[in-house]
């Protein structure tokens, strides 16, 4: 549906997106996550044929965004960051405007727009100027154009920033409504949106793509073998003797759980599983084990570690342009 083949967006020296592949598949929600500065809206924008790319290529259901713009559009809705509202127009004004740009046939247009004024609850303020609207209204604003013509894929850039709670949660709500009949993409900083709402989430940090899977895949493929969980009936004074004799291990961290039990997160210093050694280990130091077992990161530690533009976040890389190559 979506296929985006080595995208790359220079802003004069600054290199915003690094040889971005990835595609989309129809009727899911996908997420695209990484902190600010990693290069989300430049390639939405381009995506949607806002910015021009300096290299690279986008094909939606097969036509190229800068070959054939009018057909490629056709099929986007777009909700950019700073959406481009105006502020001087009611709602209903606004959005009997978008309906024209988006060459809406005449006929259809009155009830496209009650439609969406519908599903966005709009409909009791559209009498209203856009600049008198809360951030919360004015979001909708946004998205009721986004939505306007019903187009197959739905972008949406960062869609709840500046919303309260309750807006956040109604946003969401929305969002599923829609992917029931449309692909998806929205893009956001924020790790507990993403896996609130997506079925897949690409990870994007300094302009690359370091994870691209679902949110359970990426949880299992990322834990490795390397982490493991240790409670022991000791204490902590106890265990730190016994696990400073085992030279694989690269760092503990403790938590004790009770006066005579402490469980410790352990990681092996080249991703090893270590539970045998330290098996036998605290079986010679007559430490009874009460627990022992591989540790899975959660999504909130692999999002950290492949973000951080470390050795993980390389090897994440790495792995991921050799499954690209594969296909
Ligand atoms: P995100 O949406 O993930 O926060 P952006 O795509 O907005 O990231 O920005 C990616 C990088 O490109 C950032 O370092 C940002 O400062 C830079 N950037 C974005 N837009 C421009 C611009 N118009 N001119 C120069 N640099 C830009
Ligand atoms: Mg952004």
């Amino acid at each position: 549906m979506i296929e985006v083949k080595n995208l790359t967006k220079c802003y004069g020296k600054h290199l915003a997106v690094d040889n971005l592949s990835f595609t989309v598949q129809e009727g899911q929600i996908y997420g695209f996550l990484g902190p600010n500065g990693a290069g989300k809206s430049t390639t939405m924008n381009i995506m949607t044929g806002y910015l021009g790319a300096t290299k690279g290529e986008v094909l939606i259901n097969g036509h190229d965004i800068l070959k054939e713009p009018e057909e490629a559009k056709s099929c986007i809705g777009y909700l950019p960051e700073q959406p481009p509202l105006y502020m001087e127009m009611t709602v209903l004004e606004y959005l009997t405007f978008a309906a024209e740009l988006k060459k809406i046939p005449k006929a259809e247009r009155e009830s496209q727009i009650l439609r969406v004024m519908r599903l966005t609850k709009l409909d009791p303020v559209k009498e209203r100027l856009i600049h008198n609207l809360s951030k919360g209204y004015k979001q909708r604003v946004g998205l009721a154009q986004a939505i306007l013509g019903f187009p197959e894929i739905i972008i949406l850039d960062e869609p709840t920033v500046g919303l309260d709670p309750k807006q956040i949660i109604e946003i969401r709500e929305l969002i599923r409504t829609l992917a029931k009949k449309h692909t998806v993409i929205l893009s956001s900083h924020i790790l507990a949106e993403i896996r609130e709402v997506c079925d897949h989430i690409m990870i994007i940090a300094g302009g690359h793509l370091v994870a691209s899977d679902t949110p359970e895949n990426l949880e299992n493929l990322m834990s490795g073998t390397g982490h493991v969980a240790l409670e022991t009936k000791a204490s902590k004074e106890q265990m730190e003797v016994v696990l400073k004799s085992v030279p694989e291990i690269s760092s503990v961290k403790y938590e004790e759980t009770d006066e005579h039990t402490t469980l410790a997160y352990i990681e092996s210093k080249d991703g090893t599983d270590l539970r045998e050694k330290l098996f036998y280990t605290f079986a010679d130091a007559r430490i009874p084990l009460l627990t022992l077992r591989l540790n899975k990161s959660s999504l909130e530690d692999i999002f950290l570690e492949l973000t951080q533009g470390g050795k993980k976040q390389k090897e994440a890389e790495k792995k991921l342009a050799g499954k690209e190559e594969q296909k």
